[in-house]
């Protein structure tokens, strides 16, 4: 499970886990990397590697969540909070060489934030599959990629319909 740091989105508590049921990596804005073998010191390179080949899950989840604090800074282009801006840096990552993330014509403002919010999952999953690793479980059915995004302000989990590339309420998903 790939999550926020945001206090309100805890993958336990929505997936009423107990301890042992999931292995959790949490960071701003729910973000993996692309695969990226320089030596550096990679936090979630390092979790994915460890719950993939060692662990063996068969599943990861890339969990979004709505009102994301990371996601804002990202879109509001904040000063740096110190000087390393490590959130800046981080959050940089999100986008693509040349890709550039703007508001749309008649495109509020919490349309637009909500956007980016689901963006971030579909670009962690993409990343997910520049792993060798990984790509290679996928293709052997091995290890199922999912994505996810959880309305804080009303407790609501969607579940991303990849096909249709569309978050569809969990709840009408087991007919509730
Ligand atoms: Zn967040």
């Amino acid at each position: 499970m790939i999550g926020c740091c945001d206090s309100r989105v805890s993958p336990e508590v929505i997936f009423d886990a107990g301890p042992g049921e999931l292995f959790v990596v949490r960071n701003v804005a729910n973000l993996v990397p692309v695969y990226a073998p320089d030596g550096g010191t990679h936090g979630v390179s390092a979790a994915l590697e460890y719950a993939v080949n060692a662990l063996r899950v068969k599943h990861v989840v890339v969990l979004g969540h709505a009102q994301c604090g990371g996601i804002r800074a990202f879109i509001d282009k904040i000063e740096p909070l110190s000087p390393g801006d490590f959130i800046g840096r981080w959050m940089s990552m999100f986008v693509k060489p040349g890709e550039k993330v703007e508001q749309r014509d008649h495109e509020s403002m919490a349309d637009f934030t909500v956007r980016i919010e689901k963006a971030a999952v579909f670009r962690s999953l993409e990343n997910l599959m520049t792993f060798p690793f990984v790509q290679t479980k996928v293709g052997r059915g091995e290890l199922n990629l999912h994505g996810a995004y959880f309305g804080v302000a009303e407790g609501s989990l969607f579940v991303l319909d990849k096909d249709a590339k569309e978050f569809r309420s969990a709840s009408q998903e087991v007919g509730e």
